[in-house]
């Protein structure tokens, strides 16, 4: 169950612990650190790492994939089978990571990365967004597809049956921006970012059937987008305009065809949100997707009051430039925080140059009521970056 009252957590992944050895890794997290709380990256995108205190290898290349063996029943009940990530050498990988957390009574909560993947779309192309122009995504699973949506529901029970995790907090459970997560990108002018925006809509099989059974005809919006993508991007750069997506622009354009086919995708998405928010409740365990929003937001494709009444906790961040600024726009945040969650920040302890500086923006978020504390990843961290944080660990101390 999730950490009441005060904790000190740190995002973490597998291999951060398992190269070092867990019993390690966890005595420098717990004396070193003074922490009390694991967000373990369970199902994680690729990405190039520079690991600055890991004993095994100094850089890492990762294409991603779950940090888990796949065990529980409802795996059956989709087509997509789950891209095993690199490092997992056993059935108990991960049960020993959380097992020996849980010996020191411990928080486990699991970041999920869901859509964005390298391996999948390649195993599984009819599960890729598709563009207006017929282009499959190459790194974006479509949440319209069921078996994606059979997919998602399987990691999230997965790690809360197999695994009892306290929470999930979560990356890319809805739709992808165009472009956002290329691989390799050789546009040398971006698109206007409307332009962006229309390329970033499905309309893959799933999506187009969607908006039917809602009375909306994608095909059509989807001839008139391709029309206009053929028209503005041969154009010269310096004739673009460059205004914003915004909902006025949404609401009128394509003669109001583009709005409706954001209402379905928004609640396309805000239904899975549902799903995932309703195997967390049966769990007891949090799901932790955002601040404290609660409307429907047609043009963030989501609907935040179907998660609002269960929020558990709120992440805020501080912004300005002074401690005087940041205070007040906490203050600020924490007033919005309603009464049946709490609220949490995040450090990153690597946007530090010492340990007092570090130490100063952690007090300031304890002294305007925050007692739930996380750091950045454990593994890109430099060795005196982590003992910093120990230096912080009266914020997240009883009392
Ligand atoms: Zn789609």
């Amino acid at each position: 169950m999730l950490k009441r009252g005060s904790s000190g957590g740190i995002y973490i992944h597998p291999w951060d612990i398992t190269d070092e050895g867990i019993d390690d890794c966890y005595d420098f997290l717990d004396q070193s650190c003074g922490l009390n709380e694991l967000f373990v990256a369970a199902a994680y995108h690729a990405s190039t790492f520079v690991l600055p205190h890991n004993p095994k290898r100094l850089v890492r290349w990762d294409d991603g994939g779950i940090y888990f063996t796949p065990k529980h029943a409802r795996w059956g009940d989709t087509s997509i089978q789950p891209a095993l990530g690199s490092g997992v050498d056993s059935d108990s990988y991960l049960t020993q990571i959380v097992d020996k957390a849980r010996d020191r009574d411990w928080g486990v909560l699991f970041f999920v990365v869901f859509h964005y993947s390298v391996p999948l779309p390649t195993r599984y192309p009819h599960t890729c967004c598709i563009d207006a122009l017929g282009e499959p995504h190459r790194t974006y699973l479509c949440p319209s597809n069921p078996d994606v949506r059979s997919y998602d529901l399987a990691l999230v029970e997965e790690l809360l049956d197999t695994y009892s995790g306290d929470g999930i907090r979560h990356e890319s459970l809805g739709f992808g921006g165009w472009n956002q997560i290329a691989l390799c990108n050789k546009v040398e002018v971006l698109p206007t970012p409307r332009d962006q925006f229309l390329l970033s809509l499905c309309f893959c099989e799933h999506c187009v059937s969607r908006a039917h059974e809602e009375d909306v005809d994608a095909l059509s919006l989807r001839g008139s987008i391709r029309d206009h993508l053929y028209r503005s991007l041969p154009q010269n750069p310096t004739e673009w305009d460059d205004s914003a997506p915004d909902e006025q622009w949404a609401r009128n354009v394509f003669g109001g065809q583009l709005w409706r086919y954001l209402d379905v995708r928004c609640h396309t998405v805000s239904s899975l949100f549902g799903e995932v928010q309703n195997l967390c409740n049966s769990h007891d365990a949090a799901f932790m997707p955002f601040g404290t929003r609660n409307d429907r937001d047609v043009m963030a494709c989501n609907d935040y009051s179907l998660m609002y009444p269960h929020l558990k906790r709120v992440s805020l961040g501080a912004t300005g430039n002074d401690p005087v600024a940041q205070r007040t726009s906490l203050q600020a945040a924490i007033e919005e925080v309603p009464h049946h969650a709490e609220p949490e920040i995040m450090h990153n302890q690597r946007s530090f140059d010492s340990s007092p500086k570090l130490t100063e923006a952690v007090m300031l978020a304890r002294d305007v009521g925050i007692r739930h504390h996380s750091f950045h990843y454990y593994g890109m961290s430099r060795r005196h970056e982590l003992e910093w944080i120990g230096d912080s660990r009266d914020a997240w101390a009883k009392g």
